[in-house]
């Protein structure tokens, strides 16, 4: 099926003739019709193509690899996405097999969450990616029969959403500098570092304006005394927090620096998922968490609850992904200290609308389930 008969069998229209809900008086919704009983997965890769190149500490790419899925039951349609940025071990052959492992018709009830995830994690350790596709795809499927997007089903105010920050890649001096004027509407801006000329980077940056920056050094610092002298040297800077300095495995290395850096430490390839919280704490101030990693928003949740409840602070990530996966993450901004939520935007090929940015803040369409429509359906 071509993207657009794929779009096109997933649209709207499907959910406008779905079965009305109505709420019982014990206040749980109850349908009106008998449901069909039958989860139906759908799914197809497709090629995220970037808008500039994508460079980081250590590497650089063009494109991302991506999987489309959609999830039907009872005529309702719920999409989901998995991006696979290299560096996760996830690829298109890799996600496309878990996917049809899964037989998702055995669940007659859509809303057992916990046990679809179970089944998933029965079915074939990480693949988090995969798995976060099946769970964006079920709460897009759950919300709409819900009538109501999960931001108000988690009972979160979305006038809390922070602003989000949008980033600035490794690039030459005159890349960074139209990057920069390309980044005027956001109040935040994130830069990659990890390479020798970090300093001329934020240099540059500064040339041009003083807005806050968030640094993400992407594992690239070896020395913990490098590491903590460019904390130093970034806090005088108007940046707000450092994010992965040192590579994952240096757990002591990085608690030092923690102990010792004027800004809050930041894990993000530290950790993925929900275990990795309390370990994360006896090193970082805080946990970036993102849909691919987290195997999608039940446990992004759950997460960002846990962080919460332990003092930590939470930031919420994306890969580069079409507006899908990012409107799904938006959902918990409302939840969480910093937004780096600009994976669509670094896209040219988005096939969603949903997510927009407005005056630099986070804000989430007022729609049932994720709050995405299809672009051209
Ligand atoms: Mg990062």
């Amino acid at each position: 099926m071509n993207r657009r008969k794929f779009l096109q069998a997933t649209g709207l229209g499907l959910v406008a003739l779905s079965s009305p809900i109505s709420f019982s008086a014990c206040g749980s919704p109850t349908r009106k019709t008998a449901p069909s009983g039958k989860l139906t997965l759908s799914f197809e890769p497709y090629e995220l193509k970037l808008r500039h190149s994508f460079n980081l500490a250590k590497y650089s790419r063009t494109t991302t690899p991506d999987v489309q899925v959609r999830l039907e039951y009872d005529g309702i349609v719920g999409y989901g996405e998995a991006s696979m940025p290299p560096y996760l071990g996830e690829s298109v052959e890799s996600v496309t097999k878990f996917l049809s492992q899964l037989d998702l018709a055995q669940f007659t009830d859509p809303f057992r969450i916990e046990d679809i995830h179970e089944y998933m994690d029965k079915v074939a350790p990480d693949n988090r990616a995969a798995k976060a596709s099946v769970d964006i795809a079920l709460h897009d499927l759950l919300g709409k029969i819900m009538g109501q997007p999960w931001y108000k089903i988690w009972g979160l105010n979305p006038e809390k959403a922070p602003d989000t920050s949008f980033t600035i890649g490794i690039d030459t001096a005159e890349v960074v500098r139209q990057k920069v004027d390309e980044a005027a509407p956001y109040n935040v801006l994130k830069v990659k570092m990890g390479l020798d000329n970090d300093k001329e980077l934020v240099e540059i940056i500064r040339s041009k304006t003083d807005r806050p920056i968030c640094v993400d050094a992407n594992q690239g610092w070896n020395d913990k005394e490098k590491a903590l002298e460019m904390c130093y040297w970034l806090a005088e800077r108007n940046c707000l927090f450092v994010e992965q300095p040192m590579p994952k495995e240096m757990i002591e290395e990085t608690a030092w620096v923690r102990e010792r850096s004027p800004l809050p430490i930041i894990a993000d390839e530290f950790l993925q998922r929900l275990p990795d919280v309390k370990r994360a704490s006896e090193a970082y101030d805080g946990i970036n968490i993102k849909l691919m990693k987290s195997t999608g928003m039940h446990e992004a949740y759950k997460m960002a609850v846990l962080a919460k409840s332990m003092g930590m602070k939470v930031m919420l990530g994306c890969m580069t992904e079409t507006s899908c996966a990012v409107t799904a993450a938006a959902q918990l901004a409302p939840m969480v200290d910093w937004a780096d939520l600009d994976g669509n935007l670094l896209i040219a090929n988005d096939i969603f609308d949903g997510i927009k940015i407005v005056n630099g803040k986070v804000t989430i369409p007022d729609r049932p389930g994720i709050g995405v429509v299809p672009l051209n359906s």
